[in-house]
């Protein structure tokens, strides 16, 4: 679903960043080869990511959901230069497309890639985190949140993505629709909790930016 129209939309693209030409083929080679392509970061957010990041400038990056790489490659770009992002996949066969555009990216002895589900391997990190984005399975949205911000310091910022749900989320719920009722209880919950400050920004699909108290 599209919140602007085309036109409008066309026009922020344009008048926004080009989209690097690596990105470009990891899109094309995204759509050719792996399933559920519309998953990918586009242009337009790509560019919003990288921008974000660069404003930031974190030492170190976590990311929940990897697919094909292509949003871990914007957030690397405002990485300092002895930072490191962590991203994690529970699908291990991106593993091998993810690290040629890695490497490819120049930022591929920055990005360190794990495979498994978020929750079990983000106890595991002995890191405290600048950046945060969370991408991968929206079930699990709550989850890993809480399991995240033990990992967080005050000023951390959190990125949530498709929080609007193709506009789901102001629709009436189906009772099948497991996904859409725990955004809606998620974009709620992130508002109200008192360790964050939160503001949900329509771009895209919907991606919420939080920063930790
Ligand atoms: N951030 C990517 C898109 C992520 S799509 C981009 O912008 O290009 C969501 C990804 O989350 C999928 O690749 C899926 O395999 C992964 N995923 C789903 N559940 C997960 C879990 N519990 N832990 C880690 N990854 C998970
Ligand atoms: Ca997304």
């Amino acid at each position: 679903m599209h919140f602007l129209s085309p036109i409008i939309e066309n026009y922020i693209a344009e008048h926004s960043d080009s989209e690097p030409i690596l990105l470009q083929e990891l899109t094309r080679e995204t759509h050719l080869k792996v399933i559920q392509p519309r998953m990918i970061t586009g242009h337009f957010q790509g560019r919003v990511l990288s921008m974000l990041s660069k404003l930031i400038n974190p030492k170190t990056i976590l990311e929940i959901g990897t697919y094909t790489g292509y949003s871990a490659i914007c957030l690397a770009e405002g990485l300092q230069k002895n930072g490191t992002l962590h991203t994690i996949d529970i699908n291990e066969e991106l593993n091998a497309m993810q690290k040629r555009y890695f490497d490819k990216s120049g930022y591929g002895n920055q990005i360190i890639q794990h495979t498994g589900n978020a929750l079990d391997i983000i106890p595991q990190l002995d890191l405290v985190f600048d950046l945060i984005f969370i991408d991968a399975e929206k079930t699990s949205y709550n989850d890993y949140l809480e399991c995240v911000l033990p990992k967080t310091k005050p000023g951390t910022v959190i990125l949530s993505d498709n929080v609007l749900w193709s506009g789901k989320v102001v629709e009436p719920l189906s009772p099948k629709d497991k996904a859409t009722k725990i955004l809606m209880e998620y974009n709620k919950k992130i508002k109200e909790d008192p360790r964050l400050e939160t503001v949900l920004l329509p771009i895209r699909d919907g991606l919420t930016l939080s920063r930790v108290k």
